[in-house]
């Protein structure tokens, strides 16, 4: 049997298309779990590494299944959006965190940013920037309180328009990423292109910086490259402190990561910031 994904026909083995029949379930249970309010923001801190403190947060969304227990986004992230369902719980993702994060800015966190992800449903969705600011009015949030984080192939797949949108959230405050920069398939050229603020280098390139002279000689040149476009550099998944040291010692501006911390709920996010963690 085929079946069209993006722009790929894959030729499923009868083993997989057992699969597709759990699928069917999945969507119809995505469904019933929006309506049920059975998802939840987890928040990864962000760290500034000249200060040391915490200064926003990555929203990760979470499916608490009732039977199942917690289902991983990376199942069903890409069949929300297959079926359009992530553009509903993508706003609910954006109005949410952005409901949080202004609570932490009110009681003395007052410049508190919370990075979203973009899927590229809602990247397309006509109007984009204007439903964004609606949300933003309805919660009653300042635009820089929020970053969206978009990876290169939403870029590559929304070409035209993209640039134009982009300039208008930037325009109104909001940080633009790159996400997972590197991993994809678009140039350089990209970089000069989009009105980003900040590039985010993906896991892959961080782990093992200290032993990996590949990976070593990859981040060095990608920090400078963006330094020099005037943007700023989030490096994700940091797990040791070899890899802090680093990244400290090639000025790299913020981290995420295990080692600091993982994603966790609002509650637990709060008390971390009441606490002032710190690196
Ligand atoms: P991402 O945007 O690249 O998010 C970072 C992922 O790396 C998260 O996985 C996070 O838990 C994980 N991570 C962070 N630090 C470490 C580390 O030190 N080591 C390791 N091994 N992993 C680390 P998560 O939460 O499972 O999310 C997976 C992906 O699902 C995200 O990748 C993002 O593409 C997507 N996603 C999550 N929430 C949303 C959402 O609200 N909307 C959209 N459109 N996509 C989302
Ligand atoms: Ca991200
Ligand atoms: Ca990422
Ligand atoms: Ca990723």
């Amino acid at each position: 049997t085929q079946k069209l994904q993006g722009n790929n026909y894959q030729f499923y083995t009868p083993d997989i298309n057992v699969g597709s029949s759990e699928e069917l379930e999945l969507e119809a249970s995505l469904r019933r779990a929006l309506e049920q309010k059975e998802f939840q923001v987890y928040y990864q801190p962000i760290v500034n590494l000249s200060c040391g403190k915490i200064i926003g947060a990555e929203a990760l969304v979470r499916w608490q299944h009732p039977v199942r227990g917690m289902v991983s986004p990376a199942e069903f992230i890409p069949l929300a959006e297959e079926t359009g369902l992530i553009v509903p719980l993508g706003e609910w993702v954006l109005q949410t965190a952005c409901a949080q994060a202004q609570r932490w800015r009110d009681s003395g966190f007052s410049s508190f940013r919370v990075s979203v992800n973009l899927s590229g449903r809602q990247f397309s969705q006509p109007e984009l920037s204007q439903r964004i600011v609606q949300i933003l009015e309805s919660v009653g949030v300042h635009p820089t309180t929020l970053g969206l984080e978009l990876t290169e192939s939403i870029l590559v797949e929304n070409a035209t328009g993209a640039i134009a949108t982009l300039n208008e959230l930037k325009q109104l405050g909001i940080d633009i990423a790159i996400d997972d920069f590197g991993t994809g398939y678009a140039s350089l050229s990209y970089l000069k292109q989009f009105p980003f603020d900040t590039l985010k280098i993906d896991r892959s390139f961080v782990s093992d910086v200290t032993s990996d002279a590949q990976n070593q000689a990859i981040m060095t040149a990608v920090i400078q490259l963006a330094h020099n476009l005037n943007l700023k550099v989030t490096a994700e998944g940091v797990e040791t402190e070899a890899e802090l040291a680093f990244l400290s010692q090639q000025q790299c501006d913020a981290m995420q990561g295990y080692l600091f911390s993982r994603p966790i709920p609002a509650a637990e996010m709060e008390t971390m910031l009441f606490r002032g963690k710190r690196l």
